[in-house]
C-alpha cells in the first residue's frame, strides 16, 4: 500500500525522507496529482462501474440520454468482464453507478455475489429508479450486504411522480422498497441503507411532506436536491420558503449545475480517486461525463495504461487549472469546467 510523503513524515518524524522514496510502497503522489501513475500501488482501488446504460423510463431531463444517444451506447456489463476486472486489479469498493438502471442488468446477481466473495464493498448511491427489482436480486442486496442504495422518487403519488419519471410506477417502487425491508428483517441486517432522493420541482413541492412521512415509515433517509435545469418546472420564492421549513435547512443542495463547490469535491475528485468505467470497459472518468469517452478500455488494456491515457491526464490538468481548455476534451463541454473557468476557481492540486 502507498504511503504519502506527508503521512510518512507524520508517523516517523523523519523530515529528510527523500532517500526513502525508492522504497517499495512509498509514493509522493498528492491527492489531485495529474502526473502519470508510475507504480501499481498508486492506482485507485475504488471504481464506479456503469453496469447498465439501459433504462425503462424516459425522465423529462434524463442527464445521461445525450451520451447514450450520441454514441448508441446501450448495454450492460457482463459478469465475465466484471470478474476479470476485479480479479486483475486491486479493487476494494465499487459504486454501481449507472447511466441507465442497474436493475436491468440480467447478470447483476452474479456481480453482487462475486463482489461479496472478493470482499468488495458495493454501493448504488448515485441513484436507481427501483421500478423493477427481481426477488432474487432484492434478496442478494440484503444477503450480500450492499451498503447504500439511493432511490430517485420525486413525488409521493403516481400522479406527481410520473410527471417527471415518465413510464415509472410509483406503487411498484414503494413495493420494492418494502420487499427489501422485509428481507432486512428476515436476515436481521442493517444493509442496504436506503435513501429517498427527492429532486424538487415546482410541480412536486406539494408532495414533499407526504414523501418525508413515507420515507420515515420505510426507514429511509431523505436527500433533497434542486433541479439542475431551473427553467423546467421552476421553484418560486414561496416554494423555497416552504422547502426550508420542510427540509429544516437554510441551505440545501442546489444541484450540480449551481453548486460548483459540491461538484468539485464530489464529482471532479472522482477522476483522481474513483474513476468511472462504462459497461463495456470504456473510460468515462467521472459520473457527470455525459459528453464523450476517453480512448481507453479497462477490459482490453491494463489499468495503468488506461489511467495514464494522455487525454485523461489532460482532463486532470485542465480541472486543476494547469493547462488551457482543449475543446476536444470531455471536460471542456462540461458545465462544471465552464463554471470553473469563468470563476477562475479550479481544483487545488
Ligand atoms: S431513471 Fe435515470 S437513467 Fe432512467 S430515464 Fe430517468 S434519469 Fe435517465
Ligand atoms: S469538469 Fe465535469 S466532466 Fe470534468 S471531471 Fe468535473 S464534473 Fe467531470
Amino acid at each position: 500500500m502507498c504511503v504519502t510523503r506527508r503521512d510518512f513524515i507524520k508517523t516517523t518524524g523523519v523530515l529528510g525522507a527523500c532517500a526513502l522514496c525508492c522504497l517499495p510502497g512509498f509514493s509522493q503522489r498528492s491527492k489531485f496529482s495529474a502526473e502519470p501513475y508510475t507504480c501499481e500501488d498508486e492506482l485507485p482501488t475504488k471504481f464506479q462501474l456503469d453496469v447498465c446504460t439501459i433504462c425503462q423510463l424516459n425522465c423529462v431531463q434524463c442527464p445521461t440520454r445525450q451520451i447514450r444517444d450520441e454514441n448508441n451506447h446501450y448495454g450492460y456489463m457482463r459478469f465475465k468482464d466484471f470478474k476479470k476486472f476485479v480479479d486483475t486489479n486491486r479493487v476494494t469498493a465499487v459504486e454501481l453507478s449507472s447511466k441507465g438502471e442497474i436493475f436491468l442488468n440480467p447478470e447483476l446477481l452474479d456481480i453482487i455475489k462475486y463482489a461479496h466473495k472478493k470482499n468488495i464493498i458495493l454501493t448504488a448511491y448515485s441513484g436507481v429508479n427501483g421500478n423493477d427489482i427481481s426477488d432474487d436480486v432484492a434478496e442478494a442486496l440484503v444477503k450480500y450486504q450492499i451498503r447504500d442504495i439511493q432511490f430517485s422518487i420525486d413525488g409521493a403519488s403516481q400522479e406527481i411522480y410520473s410527471l417527471y419519471r415518465i413510464g415509472g410506477d410509483f406503487d411498484k417502487v414503494i413495493a420494492n422498497i418494502k420487499k427489501i425491508n422485509a428481507l432486512k428483517t428476515k436476515y436481521n441486517s442493517e444493509f442496504p441503507k436506503m435513501t429517498w432522493k427527492y429532486i424538487m420541482f415546482g410541480h412536486n413541492v406539494c408532495d414533499m411532506v407526504k414523501a418525508k412521512q413515507m420515507a420515515d415509515e420505510l426507514g429511509m433517509s431523505m436527500y433533497y436536491s434542486t433541479n439542475n435545469i431551473p427553467d423546467y418546472s421552476p421553484l418560486t420564492k414561496k416554494d423555497h420558503n416552504f422547502i426550508k421549513k420542510v427540509t429544516k435547512k437554510e441551505k440545501y443542495f442546489l444541484g450540480f449545475k449551481t453548486d460548483l463547490d459540491v461538484v468539485k469535491s464530489e464529482v471532479c475528485n472522482t477522476l483522481f480517486n474513483v474513476p468511472q468505467i462504462s459497461y463495456n470497459g470504456q473510460l468515462l472518468g467521472c459520473c457527470c461525463n455525459n459528453y464523450s469517452f476517453y480512448k481507453a478500455n479497462a477490459f482490453e488494456t491494463d489499468l495503468m495504461t488506461v489511467l495514464n491515457n494522455p487525454d485523461y491526464l489532460y482532463s486532470k490538468r485542465m480541472i486543476t487549472g494547469q493547462v488551457p481548455d482543449d475543446t476536444s476534451n470531455p471536460c471542456s463541454r462540461c458545465f462544471a469546467y465552464k463554471n470553473m473557468k469563468k470563476k477562475g476557481s479550479f481544483i487545488c492540486a
